[in-house]
């Protein structure tokens, strides 16, 4: 068994005004809830170690191997809309970065694990609720092949948090390619800090596009880059029914990885305009506004790049006008990603002229008979199977029906034969996405002192695509009774 040793890149590398150092913090009686072994395999750590009494301590944010410096980073961001100078990791500490098996450097998170600088009036800590909420979906999201932050462990603190009531508090360790925000680049711009905003930026080069070093444009082709990992993970999001819930600029990680996980969900039925945060009462973060949104944000890190953008790399204005074409490119790409990904989820693998109309059609069709998201989808293909569970979806069943025919046409020019489109429509089009209702009824369970739903919940998930028989449960909407119409984050 051995210990873990941390690197401490991010601390080394950039200067000391973006971090705080954080002291451990001890808890009462943590108590490891859940491991996830798969991801401590990938990481290259012990298994035996994590398990053991020093692994729990330093999953718990109790105590540190030797060497370990924690820290707590600084963002800034505009939290809907309004620009909030300081943020900062103010419930979270990032332990170090480890070298994973493919030799990528990967931040080892603490999310839950105390008081920090940046707690502001917060008291540092999660509940359990919020905790497997987050662990759940973030997992799902990886095993949809959509990048996120993973989570590595759960475990409770053995203290309560007062929330609305007294809530058992947990933490869990999450695991990114870096918790480089869009606020982190804000907070320097806010403050004038060009000597920063270079180091920064350098930084986020070499850790994720270092094939940007070294070029003659090397801030502008980063904004590109981020832009173009954006297009593509909002359209996956789109793509699966997922909504964050709080695309607020420090939400948004420059590696392009689906960060913070509050008060986001699945849909169940298809409404573009669907929004569950109790708090987004304007539905500035509803599902059909993501696309939008995140071009707001990315105009946000472009605003926040200018000053170091117009240094060597033209006149100020040249600078300038080059970011406002790379923001505007945004919708080019996200459309294009989205487009070709509606194509497949209806075993369109050409393309033909009126396609885009075939799957708009649907979706309207959809979201006027509050037919399921991912159901719809999944089932499309068990109409090569002589089976025709779609229309049954929907409200009225007949107004599928004249859909389908026209599907049906259309699939008659696809050179794919009929049996391999199922197959390949089942690779992309989910049966069991993290259901708002089973994900509650895991958080109710494990308030309780009952794990068992939540286990199993996350090892039905690591499986999205495959067909479970003996988990169909899971993959069925919720019924009248069983929706959740709201998620709370903050808690
Ligand atoms: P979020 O809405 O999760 O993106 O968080 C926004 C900001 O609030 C971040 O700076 C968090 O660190 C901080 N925050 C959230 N919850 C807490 C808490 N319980 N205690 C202290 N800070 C918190
Ligand atoms: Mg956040
Ligand atoms: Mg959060």
């Amino acid at each position: 068994m051995s210990s873990v040793r941390f690197f401490h890149d991010y601390a080394a590398e950039l200067p000391e005004r973006l971090y705080e150092r954080v002291e451990p913090a001890p808890t009462a009686a943590p108590q490891l809830l859940q491991l996830n072994e798969a991801l401590a395999k990938e990481l290259g750590l012990d298994i035996g170690w994590l398990q053991s009494a020093e692994g729990v301590e330093m999953l718990a944010g109790a105590r540190f191997p030797a060497e370990t410096a924690p820290i707590a980073q600084a963002y800034a961001g505009h939290q809907f809309g309004n620009f909030v100078p300081q943020l900062g990791d103010g419930r979270a500490l990032l332990v170090g970065e480890v070298l994973d098996v493919e030799g990528r450097l990967r931040d080892v998170q603490l999310k839950g694990s105390g008081p920090t600088r940046f707690s502001r009036n917060g008291d540092g800590r999660a509940a359990l609720g919020p905790m497997i909420r987050e662990y759940v979906v973030s997992e799902v999201m990886h095993a949809l092949g959509i990048p996120t932050t993973r989570t590595l462990s759960l475990v409770a603190t053995g203290e309560p948090v007062y929330r609305e009531t007294r809530l058992p508090g947990a933490l869990i360790a999450r695991v990114a390619s870096s918790h480089i925000r869009v606020g982190t680049f804000q907070y320097l711009a806010a403050r004038d800090d060009i000597a920063g905003l270079k180091a920064l930026a350098d930084y986020a080069i070499k850790r994720h596009y270092p094939h940007l070093a070294g070029t003659s444009q090397p801030y502008l082709g980063f904004l590109d880059a981020v832009v173009t990992a954006q297009a593509e993970l909002v359209a996956r999001w789109m793509l699966v029914g997922f909504i964050h819930g709080v695309l607020n600029t420090d939400n948004v990680a420059i590696s392009g990885e689906t960060i913070d996980y509050g008060p986001c969900a699945f849909m169940d039925t298809y409404h573009p305009a669907t929004v569950f945060s109790s708090i987004d009462r304007q539905g500035r973060y509803a599902y059909a506004n993501q696309p939008r949104i995140t071009v707001w944000n990315l105009a946000r890190l472009a605003e926040a790049l200018l000053p170091i953008m117009s240094e060597g790399e033209g006149e100020d204005d040249e600078g300038f006008k080059q970011a406002k074409a790379i923001i505007g490119s945004f919708q080019a790409r996200y459309e294009a990603r989205f487009h070709e990904g509606m194509r497949y989820k209806i075993g369109l693998f050409t393309e033909q002229p009126d396609d885009l109309n075939l799957a708009a059609d649907l979706l309207d069709l959809m979201a006027r008979n509050g037919a399921d998201f991912t159901l719809t989808f999944r089932t499309l293909a068990d109409e090569f199977d002589g089976e025709r569970r779609a229309r049954d979806l929907f409200i009225d069943p007949t107004a599928f029906d004249g859909w389908q025919q026209r599907w049906h046409e259309r699939l008659a020019r696809e050179p794919e034969h009929a049996d391999t489109r199922a197959s390949r429509m089942r690779l992309i089009n989910p049966k069991y996405i993290a259901r708002n209702h089973q994900v509650e009824a895991a958080i109710t369970a494990a308030y309780n002192g009952d794990l068992d739903p939540f286990q199993r919940l996350i090892a039905v998930l690591a499986r999205p695509f495959d067909e479970q028989v003996e988990n169909e449960l899971f993959a069925q909407p919720p019924t009248h009774e069983e929706r959740v119409l709201q998620t709370f984050c903050g808690t």
